[in-house]
């Protein structure tokens, strides 16, 4: 209580900022092994001043934000303690725990360190492959209409928009196969069959949202990693499915997507990236992503999916995303 009490002194006569370390470089850590952890709420955390040592960066911390930034000064990532909402790289990220600041100290969990940072931070830490089969994944169909909007149906707005990626992958070289073509019902566990049975290299999944009236924009999940909650719970699982081989370039790769999503198409709010335990994404043997692509549920949105116009700006969104990434990690 005294601890508080002197922080808010301290803030107040700071104008509200406290920087209890001001941006400093240490000498680079090495190893992961060799950053300082401790046991807070029965889980791991790694010290986040060595953390950002390890990744070569400077940072600041302040009781309401930690910040990561380059010798140069600008902001690579920015958390705040108590709170899973972090900014990565410009990226809205949900992350698996909140961040904590305990003694002075700001802590960052081992799970984010390994699951959240490492994809997004250090390349080398991604398994090296060059994807040139991709699986796309039109989400419901048939007797499963998906969300039901005012003017639409979620099973067809994701129809058109995989039919146009597919000719975007299609014009960039890529090999595309379809879990569906047409407005046929295809169970979860017929997806991403079909994608181990084809051997694909990338599976994408693509539906629409549906939320209250005023919800609106573009997010883009992977695989819940293994020990963490996912995005809408507390509730930690740990156990292991196959999508978990690639749980690390399944977060790189919703990244390389969602930035091309955010970048291209200016008037859907970012909404970032989330993870979930989707069966989609579990029980795929490589790199997966769903693309919440917009909320039928918004009047405003809906009527632009229901455009031939906006479905090709998200559909080359997501193809120049997808390339991305195989620059990124495509085998030497
Ligand atoms: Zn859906």
């Amino acid at each position: 209580m005294l601890r508080k009490l002197i922080f808010i002194m301290t803030a107040v006569v700071t104008g509200g900022w406290l920087l209890i370390a001001p941006p400093q470089t240490q000498a680079a850590v090495s190893s992961t092994s060799k950053i300082s952890t401790r046991y807070f709420f029965g889980r791991k955390y790694a010290q986040f001043s060595q953390v950002a040592a390890y990744f070569k960066l400077r940072y600041s911390v302040a009781s309401s934000i930690f910040r990561m930034v380059t010798q140069k000064g600008a902001t690579v990532a920015t958390f705040k303690p108590d709170s899973r909402s972090a900014t990565i790289n410009g990226m809205p990220v949900i992350l698996n725990f909140a961040p904590t600041y305990q003694s002075k100290t700001a802590f960052i969990s081992e799970n984010d360190l390994s699951y959240t940072l490492m994809p997004l931070l250090q390349r080398s830490s991604l398994i090296r492959h060059t994807p040139m089969h991709i699986m796309i994944d039109a989400g419901h169909g048939g007797s499963d209409p998906g969300a039901i909007g005012k003017i639409s149906r979620e099973k067809n707005i994701t129809l058109a928009i995989a039919n146009e990626l597919k000719s975007e992958l299609q014009k960039r070289g890529f090999q595309v196969t379809m879990t569906r073509s047409g407005d046929y019902t295809v169970s979860l566990e017929q997806r991403s069959a079909h994608a181990n049975r084809v051997k694909a290299q990338v599976f994408v999944s693509i539906h629409a949202d549906a939320a209250s009236p005023s919800v609106n924009g573009i997010g883009t999940f992977s695989l819940t990693p293994p020990g963490a909650p996912s995005y809408n719970t507390n509730k930690v699982e740990s156990g292991v499915c196959k999508g978990h081989f690639w749980s690390k370039n399944s977060l790189f790769l919703s990244y390389c997507v969602q930035k091309n999503l955010a970048g291209d198409i200016k008037s859907a709010p970012n909404r970032g990236l989330k993870r979930a335990r989707f069966a989609v994404l579990r029980n795929t043997n490589c790199p997966a992503i769903l693309v919440e692509t917009g909320f039928i549920s918004n009047r405003n949105e809906e009527k632009k999916l229901n455009t031939a116009a906006y479905r090709k700006e998200i559909a080359k969104a997501i193809a120049d995303g997808i390339v991305e990434y195989r620059n990124s990690v495509r085998s030497r």
